[in-house]
């Protein structure tokens, strides 16, 4: 096929008076005395491209006239600057071909707004929408951000298993990956014997990459993960998804504050780099989804995060004169409404959190001298609640394999991971970002479904 500029080039470059094609979907159409006016998307930018068709056109009685929203065109013409108010430029056709229809008494997409929950029913065609396409193009983005920022600061990609047999942070929020027959388990002592399952014991999908992500930080020295992470978890909310994107960089020779200083300056920089490389896209956002966005994109920004610990957290949090769903005393976790206590009414600004009392922290995190807590630290940030989870790592052998034998977990299954720690062990750090409400917190769309493409969440695939 013919190869055509984009849209969004063509916006920019704007090659007047030149013989181009462009091909794309109808947003509208509007026609007028002899004219039709074609309002022609091809999903490279918010804005399309105004297309006018004659009624001189060979098809245009056989097939302009017939066109509506969502039909796929090619159309052939001259750019020329617009008369009209709106656009700076528009193609006038000298030919118009239709690939495929899109009958308007079946086709879903109409001209109107349409409701996040009514376009959730039809993920398949929502990213024609400005809205979700918006979104597509802002993640799209983000992603490539991450890998700059890590590329360019000499981070190594590692690409951690998806299929695990080693249970991160407990065995109730794992999906089971089994090519047993479910009909007709195989039983031994009256459990499932799973030494004749695919890999000859118990597998799920990933709830994380850090474990792997932390043998290759202690050979490569600093290293990412970016990929799929799954969590069983029955959590409806507007912050979790069933299959989600985490990030975990992780890096040797660091300790937490090496880690704080890292995850902000991550957080600022992809914040940054969406100010200036969407701006078509978060001006639609400001519009139509979140008038406070660009202020708060620019709070981040702006400001130092506040560092502060657990135990004054709960400090501030039982000093607020606020009755709290869940009692806030030192030793509970803190839950969503805590978070944005301190993130949106006290601080006003994205808050770290360091020092978590150890028994509401996974294993893993390295114990701190008064035996109590852990070099942990959440960021949480205004609207999204926690956006990173991360920690220093326990790196001293007889500290991890009592903290967990503690835990209940089985050593014999962990023998690798406490290599790490027998051999050329050191201070080690990294954390997680959800990829999701990062890109929440940079749209303003208030529901984590609407920020990938076909959500999963309890109950649901979304086709
Ligand atoms: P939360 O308390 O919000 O459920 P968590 O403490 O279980 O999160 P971590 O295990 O610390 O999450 O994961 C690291 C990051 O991954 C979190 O800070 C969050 O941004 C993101 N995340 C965690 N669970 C989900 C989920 N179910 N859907 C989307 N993102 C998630
Ligand atoms: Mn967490």
């Amino acid at each position: 096929m013919e190869k055509t500029p984009r849209i969004k080039t063509i916006l920019t470059e704007k090659p007047l008076n030149r013989d181009i094609c462009v091909q794309g979907w109808l947003k509208s159409k509007r026609d007028s005395k002899g004219l039709s006016f074609l309002d022609l998307t091809d999903g490279s930018s918010l804005s399309g491209l105004q297309v006018i068709a004659p009624e001189t056109l060979a098809n245009y009685h056989t097939d302009v006239s017939r066109l509506s929203t969502g039909c796929a065109i090619a159309a052939r013409g001259q750019l020329v600057a617009s008369p009209a108010k709106g656009q700076e430029v528009e193609l006038h056709a000298r030919e118009i071909i239709v690939y495929g229809w899109a009958p308007p008494e079946s086709y879903p997409l109409q001209k109107k707004r349409h409701s996040f929950e009514f376009l959730r029913s039809v993920a398949h065609l929502r990213g024609r929408t400005n809205s979700l396409g918006a979104v597509a193009r802002v993640r799209s983005r983000l992603s490539w951000a991450i890998q700059q920022f890590f590329q360019q600061r000499g981070f190594f990609q590692i690409h951690t298993p998806v299929i695990t047999t080693s249970d991160c942070e407990g065995a109730g929020e794992m999906f089971t990956v089994t090519s047993l027959d479910l009909q007709q388990l195989p039983l031994a002592n009256g459990a499932v014997d799973f030494s004749r399952d695919f890999f000859g014991r118990p597998a799920s999908l990933t709830v994380s990459g850090q474990l792997e992500a932390e043998a290759y930080a202690l050979a490569l020295g600093n290293v990412y993960t970016f990929g799929p992470t799954f969590r069983a978890e029955n959590s409806n909310t507007s912050r979790h998804l069933a299959e989600f994107w985490m990030l975990e960089p992780e890096m040797a020779f660091c300790d937490l504050e090496g880690d704080m200083d890292l995850a902000e300056e991550l957080l600022k920089f992809l914040i940054a780099d969406c100010l200036a490389n969407c701006a078509e896209e978060l001006e639609l956002f400001s519009r139509f989804i979140d008038k406070d966005l660009p202020a708060r994109l620019d709070n981040v920004l702006r400001h130092d995060f506040v560092r502060l610990s657990y135990t004054d957290a709960v400090k501030e949090l039982e000093q607020s004169g606020r009755e709290f769903t869940f009692p806030v005393a030192w030793g509970i976790d803190l839950q969503s409404e805590h978070e944005r206590y301190l993130a949106e009414t006290l601080f006003q600004r994205p808050v770290i959190v360091i020092d978590y009392p150890k028994t509401i922290k996974p294993f893993y995190m390295r114990v701190n001298d008064d035996n109590k807590t852990v070099a942990a630290m959440d960021i949480l940030f205004p609207g999204i609640g926690e956006i990173i989870g991360g920690s220093q790592r326990e790196e001293r052998l007889e500290v991890l394999s009592a903290r967990m034998e503690e835990a209940g977990i089985d050593l014999a299954s962990y023998q690798w991971y406490l290599d790490l720690r027998r051999y050329g062990t050191v201070p080690h750090a990294g954390f997680g970002l959800g990829f999701e409400r990062m890109i929440q917190f940079a749209t303003g769309m208030a529901n984590i479904r609407d920020v990938i493409a076909f959500p999963r969440t309890p109950g649901s695939t979304a086709m």
